[in-house]
This record gives C-alpha cells, sequence and structure tokens, in this order.
C-alpha cells in the first residue's frame, strides 16, 4: 500500500494536468468568431447637441415714462390726455432753412432734421414748404378762443388745441402746405394726402425722423382727425420704427401712451 500511494498521486496530478489543459483549450475554442455573428453596426450619427438651442430673449421695451413728460425729451408728448409744464418754452428755437409761409421757429434738433428733408425732397422734385411750427401757449389761446367763440367749444376742440395741450408748443413739430398757387384750397384739408408733398411726406417724412402725428383713421386715439399735413420730429429710429409698424401706426399706439378726448 505504502508504495501505491506516490503512484496514485502521479496518476491524479497528471487527471489534473489534462483537465487543465482540457479547460484551456476548449475556451480557446470559444473564441473563434462565430459565422452566424452580425456585421459590425454601421456608424449611426447620435452626436448629441453639446449645447442646447440657444433661445433669444426678446427684451421688453423698457421705456422710462418720464420720456413722455420730459420736455428735454425728443418723445415729450402733448396731447388731449397731456398737458405741458405751464408756460413751457423750448429752449433752443431757432428758425429752420425751408419755405415758409411766415417766420416759423422750431427746436434746433427739428429744424436740423427739416432742412435735409427738404434738401431730399427737392432732389426728389417736390418743394417742401411750412406754415406753421411752434406755437407758444398764450398764441394757442388766441388761436384756441377765436375758434371757440366761432364754432362752440366742442367744435373748436376738434380743429385746435387748447393752450398747453398744443403738438406745436413742443416746437417739434410743423404744418407743411402745398407751395402750387393752383392748389389753393388744399391746404389742412385732408386732399393735402394727394399732393406732391404730401405724398412725399407720407413715404419719406420717417427717414428724417418725422412722423405724421394725426394719421387716418386714428381719431379716438390721438384726439384728432387725419391731418395728413403735420408732421413731428421724434429722430429717425423711433420714426422709422413707427413707420414700419404701419404707414398710418400713431405715436400713442407705438409707445403706448394715453391719448383721445380731453378728461373732461
Ligand atoms: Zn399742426
Amino acid at each position: 500500500m505504502k508504495k501505491l500511494l506516490p503512484a496514485v498521486l502521479i496518476v491524479l496530478l497528471i487527471l489534473l494536468g489534462i483537465g487543465l489543459f482540457g479547460m484551456l483549450k476548449s475556451k480557446g475554442s470559444t473564441a473563434e468568431p462565430s459565422p452566424t455573428a452580425e456585421p459590425a453596426s454601421e456608424p449611426v450619427s447620435t452626436v448629441e447637441p453639446t449645447e442646447e438651442p440657444v433661445i433669444e430673449e426678446t427684451p421688453e421695451p423698457t421705456m422710462d415714462p418720464s420720456v413722455f413728460t420730459d420736455t428735454n425729451s425728443l418723445l415729450v408728448v402733448a396731447n388731449k390726455k397731456h398737458r405741458l409744464p405751464e408756460g413751457y418754452v423750448p429752449p433752443d428755437l431757432v428758425t429752420p432753412e425751408i419755405s415758409q409761409v411766415q417766420a416759423c421757429t422750431m427746436r434746433a434738433p427739428a429744424a436740423e432734421a427739416i432742412k435735409a428733408m427738404a434738401e431730399a425732397a427737392a432732389a426728389d422734385g417736390v418743394t417742401l414748404k411750412i406754415s406753421s411750427a411752434y406755437r407758444g401757449e398764450d398764441y394757442q389761446r388766441q388761436l384756441y378762443n377765436g375758434y371757440s367763440a366761432s364754432y362752440g367749444t366742442a367744435t373748436a376742440d376738434t380743429i385746435s388745441s387748447r393752450p398747453g395741450y398744443s403738438d406745436h408748443q413742443t416746437g417739434l413739430a410743423a404744418d407743411f402746405v402745398e407751395q402750387d398757387g393752383s392748389m389753393n384750397g388744399i391746404n389742412f384739408n385732408q386732399n393735402f394726402e394727394n399732393t406732391d408733398s404730401g405724398i412725399w411726406l407720407r413715404d419719406h417724412a420717417h427717414e428724417y425722423g418725422f412722423i405724421m402725428r394725426y394719421p387716418k383713421g386714428k381719431q379716438d386715439i390721438t384726439g384728432y382727425a387725419y391731418e395728413p399735413w403735420h408732421f413731428r420730429y421724434i429722430g429717425v429710429d423711433y420714426a422709422t420704427a413707427i413707420y414700419e409698424t404701419d404707414v398710418f401706426c400713431s405715436f400713442e399706439e407705438y409707445f403706448d401712451v394715453e391719448g383721445g378726448d380731453y378728461a373732461e
């Protein structure tokens, strides 16, 4: 028996060796590629967007409401809901270089712009002419009282401003008239829109910073009937923005400013 033990151990070791060899061999065989292997899938473009799409935030216009009451602002409002400060006189009135029926004055920035506008119109064969620009509060009072005495307050309010409420008192507005004598009767009449001046102003005034202050069909909003002859300087950027909104877009609509009739 004693001699058998080493022999048994040797046999066991041999068997163990065979077993290990077999295991290794069988393991190697499974590494062979299977004939049914799926072809390597095509590279699919699964590139994830690396950044979230940028949503541009449109900032709300943050107009400081004081621009509509500050007389130094080109957006200062004079309408039937907004009175100018008592006795306001613009500090920079000058005589604009444009054909005029009677001597007119305007605030310096408006005068400079109206000169450039008149030159541009002349280059297009249109002679712009104004009959009235800045009107002081006292003069407006005479004008309004005259209309009021002739036609009554209700009618006067539709054709003239009460003193202190006139766009003309800002020194930034002007009334245009047709130069051609044969067009007499067309001035301060809605048919002015069909004159050379009326058409040119409607289409080009914004390029020089002027807007049609009392557009067609906006009486309830502006407080005044259509005045195709009355233009107001507010600067090129805003004038262009209003014009591009609509040719008859009003200042009150664009800036969401209160207008319409007098409170009382
Ligand atoms: Zn006017």
